[in-house]
């Protein structure tokens, strides 16, 4: 089965990418919710958090350098970052990404506090 994300990591599809290292590399969502909406992958295939076989700790660079480029570049005043692992969860592309979302006081996007159940 094809994946979207080994081809963006492997260059054969595009992106616009935003920072790169030899384990990972981050890009804008095509479909953003916020200015810089990016994800960060791993380049080797894993398919979520369930399956990271320490993928997860190998990202970690990649996140802290995307989250304070995407922070220092756009200047936002806050970050999200979210996961999703598993159609329950409402994963929709199954290699694992994780989505940093720039946030600024007052852009009217809801709090992920509101995803509790009422
Ligand atoms: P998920 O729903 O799995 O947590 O997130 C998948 C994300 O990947 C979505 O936000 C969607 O907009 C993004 N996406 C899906 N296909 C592509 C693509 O081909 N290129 C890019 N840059 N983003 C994609
Ligand atoms: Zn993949």
């Amino acid at each position: 089965m094809t994946c979207i994300f080994c081809a963006i990591a492997t260059g054969e599809a595009a992106a616009r990418i935003v920072y790169e290292d030899d384990q990972a590399l981050a890009f804008l969502d095509v479909n953003p919710l916020t200015t810089g909406h990016t994800l960060v992958i791993p380049r080797r295939h894993v398919t979520d958090l369930l399956d990271a076989d320490g993928a997860w700790a190998r990202l970690g660079p990649a996140l802290e350098a995307t989250a304070a480029l995407l922070v220092e570049r756009l200047a936002a005043d806050g970050l999200n970052a979210f996961q999703a692992s598993r159609p329950a969860a409402g994963q929709t592309v199954f290699h694992l990404h994780v989505h940093l979302l720039p946030r600024w006081d007052d852009d009217g996007l809801i709090s992920v506090h509101s995803l509790r159940a009422a």
